[in-house]
């Protein structure tokens, strides 16, 4: 079947609507081994795929799109297809065409994209193809929020009190939520990945978040049905990871707690859920299991449940029928390959644990932490470019880390933002939180703004340390989690000797900072202008250097807050060491990496990250050519142009909103930021912009 899809659902395609008729009777597969497996997914997922079958030997074709021509998923099997444009990875046709040309007899979906979609499983079924994943029956009763609803309630699984019928008219919906009682959460039936959903607070606000709800579902999933339940204030996200078999076999394999998210979407996750009752904890993998049996499941499922802390209580929210994102948790603490196991499966066989043994079998505690390239000061818009630099620590059996990159790897902006998953084990929580963070200090990325750093501090947060856990983490704990952090007078100090003493940039013709060229012997000084940017803000930093002798430096650093002098710093730079600086201050000595890319130093020191901007002096701008935008609007990051809501001449004030783009499929709007006239409209809808990309260019006519 072909259907037009936005970009909008590549990330959370949920099953299209399909009501399975017992018109076609389903083939039982018989046994079989699986010798040529179709990985149909990109990234970390399909490498992680790739990964299990390669060990297990089994041959993998593995498929790419034209931006992901060079991702390392194209590059890690010998027979890779190009399938064409960005959206691909969700063509049905296309990829059971490719099954079948490479005598591929099973595909792997991975997770998002094609994963949880009832047709593509009912397809491969139709040509002979195994499917790695449930039966699309179960697929489509899980894939509506109201229908599974509906099973779960008949398998004695406890739901969150709503009304999730047929009736969608507006104002018997309200009357609903008034029979709930507020708050209320509106959520669209076919929603995923966090869309489609709206709290509304009060009586007062119910119809417009209904509105905005539709009009996203519909946007995203093409289907605008919601359903209203009872919103938890104060709820922990928990969720099981069960297993089944076709031979009656389902086991759970326990929890994980995975409260830590924004914008409803996850990015700590672990296991065992901290403070659980052990009673509390058998039940719910007793009801986890009961709802996958219900739906008669096989293979890997995640059914998600929502704790409300305040009573103890846990609802059904919802079952993901697939692998999800934080499996590796789970296959910490229980020492298994669910990948393995999902194959093993596919393939007709028997678990290969029983209830009992996976729980002899369960120790330590597990921690993931989702890498994204994002920006959490900017209320975590997605970003993207290419990776300049990355190091992490060197995995081991407990530092595991599942990455669909390397150094140079580009992180488009037509799919998620996710660079990375880290996930540490330790004998208890707290071990395990101590990992993380460690890993977390010797993970280096340079080329985009990511999340690493508010990671460090969620993970470093008392609160979380303390497993006080919950859905509003990160809005309860805002003001210590954003707090603007000082940046030590050696920073800048040691951004400004890196500038200097970066002998490759001699090579640069006209860089102003290939100083110090000529070693005469004399004292030499030399002024570095530095920017640091903070949301808006920016802090000029003046750092003056003087050469004393052979690697020693009087170096006084001049910030908004005052001057300091550090006297005779013996400074060493070598990047082929551990470090790029090495600095001997008066008072300590500081080792620091120093990444240069073209305006722009990131310094990795003492386990944090700082970015700082090169000022150049104005000759050099100048003697660039570089064009003034001073009266323009510029792209924030890679983007598409959705919407242009002003033409050529038009008057627009303040805040206006000029241009609608979109960007790892996140809406944004740009807004004027002055009284002006536009003068031109560079960009139209449709367009695919670079960041800085000028969008819209005018001629100030008042004071802003
Ligand atoms: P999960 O439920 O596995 O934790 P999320 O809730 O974060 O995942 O993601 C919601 C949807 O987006 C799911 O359908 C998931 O499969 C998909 N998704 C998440 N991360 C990625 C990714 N990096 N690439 C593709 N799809 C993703
Ligand atoms: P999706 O399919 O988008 O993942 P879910 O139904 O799983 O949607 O909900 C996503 C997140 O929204 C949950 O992890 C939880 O944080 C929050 N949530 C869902 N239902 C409720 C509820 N009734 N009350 C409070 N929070 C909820
Ligand atoms: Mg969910």
């Amino acid at each position: 079947m072909s259907r037009p899809v936005s970009l909008h659902l590549l990330r959370t395609l949920r099953p299209v609507t399909t009501r399975h008729l017992s018109t076609t009777t389903s083939p039982t597969p018989t046994p079989k081994r699986i010798k040529n497996l179709l990985v149909a997914n990109r990234g970390e997922i399909a490498l992680r795929v790739h990964r299990t079958a390669t060990k297990l030997g089994t041959t993998t074709t593995t498929l790419y799109t034209d931006p992901d021509a060079h991702a390392e998923h194209a590059l890690v099997s010998s027979h890779s297809i190009n399938i064409g444009p960005p959206s691909a990875y969700l063509d049905i046709e296309k990829i059971v065409k490719v099954a079948k040309e490479r005598g591929c007899d099973a595909i792997h979906p991975g997770y998002g994209f094609l994963s949880e979609n009832a047709t593509f499983a009912r397809r491969c079924t139709e040509e002979g193809i195994l499917f790695v994943g449930p039966p699309p029956s179960a697929i489509d009763s899980m894939g509506n929020k109201s229908l599974s609803k509906d099973i779960m309630i008949s398998a004695g699984v406890p739901c969150i009190p709503g009304y999730h019928g047929t009736n969608q008219d507006p104002a018997y919906l309200l009357s609903e939520a008034e029979k709930i009682g507020f708050p209320v959460l509106i959520k669209a039936v076919k929603g995923g990945g966090g869309k489609g959903m709206r709290i509304a607070r009060q009586n007062e606000e119910f119809l417009a978040m209904l509105e905005s709800a539709k009009t996203e579902a519909r946007n995203s999933f093409g289907d605008e049905v919601v359903l209203v339940e009872k919103y938890i204030t104060t709820p922990r996200h928990i969720e099981v990871q069960v297993f089944a078999d076709s031979h009656g076999n389902c086991v759970a394999l326990g929890e994980r707690d995975c409260s830590i998210q924004r914008r409803h979407q996850k990015i700590l996750e672990e296991s065992p859920a901290p403070h659980l009752d052990e009673a509390i904890r058998q039940d719910i993998w007793k009801k986890a299991r009961d709802a996958a049996l219900a739906v008669g499941y096989r293979g890997a499922g995640t059914v998600e449940f929502i704790f409300d802390n305040d009573t103890g209580e846990f609802f059904f929210m919802e079952m993901n029928t697939r692998l999800q994102v934080e499996h590796p948790v789970t296959e910490m603490v229980t020492e298994t390959d669910l990948v393995h196991w999902q194959l093993i499966v596919a393939e007709d066989g028997k678990l290969p644990l029983t209830q009992e043994q996976v729980e002899k079998q369960m120790n330590g505690h597990a921690i993931e932490a989702r890498i994204y390239a994002e920006n959490p000061d900017m209320n975590f818009i997605p970003d993207s470019g290419p990776l300049l630099h990355l190091r992490t620590s060197t995995p081991s059996e407990t530092v595991r880390i599942d990455a669909g990159f390397k150094q140079g790897s580009i992180i488009s902006s037509h799919y998620d933002p996710m660079i990375a998953k880290l996930i540490v084990k330790a004998p208890t929580r707290e071990l395990a939180l101590q990992k993380l963070v460690a890993a977390l200090e010797d993970y280096e990325v340079v080329g985009m703004s990511t999340n690493i750093e508010f990671l460090k501090r969620c993970a470093a947060h008392p609160a979380f340390i303390s497993g006080e856990v919950e859905t509003g983490f990160i809005e309860k704990h805002r003001d210590e989690l954003f707090e603007r952090r000082q940046t030590p007078g050696e920073v800048y100090a040691q951004a400004a000797l890196g500038l200097v003493m970066n002998q490759s940039l001699e090579s640069v013709s006209g860089d102003p900072f290939s100083y110090f060229a000529a070693g005469n012997g004399g004292i030499q000084t030399r002024k570095v202008s530095l920017v640091e940017k903070y949301k808006e803000e920016e802090t000029q930093i003046s750092v003056d250097i003087a050469r004393t002798g052979n690697g020693i430096f009087d170096i006084t650093v001049t910030t908004p807050n005052g001057t300091e002098t550090y006297p005779s710093v013996a400074a060493e730079y070598s990047p082929s060491s551990p470090k790029d600086i090495t600095s001997f201050y008066p008072h300590t000595r500081l080792e620091t990496r120093f990444i240069r890319t073209d305006d722009k130093v990131t310094l990795f020191q003492q386990g944090v990250q700082y970015t700082l901007h090169i000022q150049r002096p104005k000759w050099f701008e100048k003697a660039l050519g570089v064009k003034s935008m001073e009266n323009s609007v510029c792209a924030p990051m890679p983007c598409k142009v959705l919407k242009v809501l002003v033409k050529e001449g038009q008057e627009v004030v303040k805040d206006e909103p000029l241009v609608v783009i979109e960007s790892m499929k996140m809406e944004t709007t740009i807004r004027s930021p002055k009284v002006g006239k536009v003068a031109r409209v560079v960009h139209g809808e449709g367009d695919i912009c670079k960041a800085g990309t000028e969008l819209v260019e005018f001629e100030v006519v008042g004071e802003a």
